[in-house]
């Protein structure tokens, strides 16, 4: 019998309401397939503090460390904004378990579901058939480079090394193995130096990948291309400043913020998985949060710790089928509270 192994971390606001839906499908999952299911809950986050820990508890990151999958709610929230610096939670946790763990691959899919495709601000034929993932490096680039003033003015230096660009290029053919075998790499080669490093990697790395595609598309015209020709891509690979922002673009495809999930991931299978929105305070213990981003990232846990395909695959078939049955909360259009959508995924998984 497989077991899937994660430490789960809850977190603050309506991180505990959606990870309780999500755990009931991964119950549901585990039941279904026939797989143990053995995960620890630990604090992290405003929930620490309060339970007079810092920010990141040494048991939390000890556990997150040895299991290697860790499923995140959400963190941070008003109540510990007078906190400064790495006290506060975000800074505390999030920030050092990325570090520690070294999350170097941050992916986020953009699929705009039929059912909401009314919500997204593009024309229908310009989303229907949309289904990538864009796999960002997140530890190299100008944002980590040296910085700073001068007597000539301000620098940023971006770097990279081809280990660093090789790894990430691995993570972007080794998923799109998984998917339809294309990769659209994105630099600015016809410019930067780093682009011409990236470019030149990405190529070496796609030879040992024969039955993937491989695009090479310029930063600028792919801003242009993800809103005119979206439909035509599997994987985007991209370095962290271009991937922050082709990010954020991609997002607005889905029209809604609370079905996108993210992975942020190592080496071999270790990876971090939470949705993309926050605590949301405001509709925090109202029982009206939309769970399905958090329920989607415990899909990509699945396939990407654990190599679950098919297992994942059943969960982002039923979150689809509640957005066409309208089994969905308010802010979807939907009546049923954050615990029936989890009901009800579970249920659909189950059968
Ligand atoms: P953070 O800094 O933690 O990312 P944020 O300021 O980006 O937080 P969110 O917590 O993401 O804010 O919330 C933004 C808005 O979206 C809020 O009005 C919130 O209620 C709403 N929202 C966020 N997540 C959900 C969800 N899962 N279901 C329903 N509404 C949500
Ligand atoms: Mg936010």
């Amino acid at each position: 019998m497989t077991t899937i192994t994660f430490t789960y971390l809850p977190g603050d606001g309506i991180g505990p309401e959606v990870g309780q839906a999500a755990i009931a499908v991964l119950n549901a999952v585990a039941n279904k397939f026939g797989h143990g299911l053995d995960f620890e809950e630990h604090l992290i986050g405003g929930a620490a503090i309060d339970a007079g820990l810092k920010p990141l508890p040494d048991a939390t990151y000890a556990h997150c460390k040895a299991t290697g999958a860790i499923l995140l709610g959400a963190v941070g929230g008003p109540k510990w904004d007078h906190l400064k610096g790495a006290d506060r939670p975000e800074l505390g946790s999030l920030l050092p378990l990325r570090k520690n763990l070294n999350l170097y691959a941050n992916i986020r899919p953009c699929k705009p579901y039929a059912a909401l495709i009314d919500h997204a601000p593009l024309k229908r034929e310009r989303l229907e058939g949309v289904d990538f993932v864009v796999m960002r490096e997140l530890t190299g680039g100008i944002y980590f480079g040296d910085k700073g003033r001068d007597n000539l003015g301000a620098y940023d230096e971006c770097r990279y090394s081809e280990a660093e660009v090789e790894r990430i290029a691995i993570k972007a053919f080794d998923l799109a193995m998984t998917r339809r075998k294309k990769v659209t790499s994105v630099d600015k080669s016809n410019v930067l130096e780093t682009s011409r490093l990236w470019r030149e990697t990405v190529i070496k790395v796609a030879a040992r990948y024969p039955e993937v595609e491989l695009e090479h598309l310029l930063v600028d015209a792919m801003t242009m291309h993800m809103l005119t020709r979206a439909q035509d891509f599997d994987v985007i690979l991209t370095e962290n400043m271009f991937g922050d922002i082709l990010t954020d673009e991609a997002s607005v495809l889905c029209g809604s913020m609370g079905v996108i999930p993210s992975a942020s991931i190592s080496y071999g299978t270790l990876g971090m998985y939470e949705p993309i929105h926050g605590s949301a305070p405001d509709i925090a213990g109202q029982g009206k949060a939309n769970p399905l981003a958090m329920i989607l990232s415990a899909a990509w846990m699945l396939r990407l710790s654990m190599g679950m395909d098919t297992e994942a695959a059943a969960i982002e078939a039923a979150v689809e089928a509640a957005l066409d049955g309208g089994h969905t909360t308010g802010d979807l259009g939907g009546s049923l509270s954050t615990s029936e959508v989890g009901d009800w995924i579970a249920s659909h998984v189950a059968h």
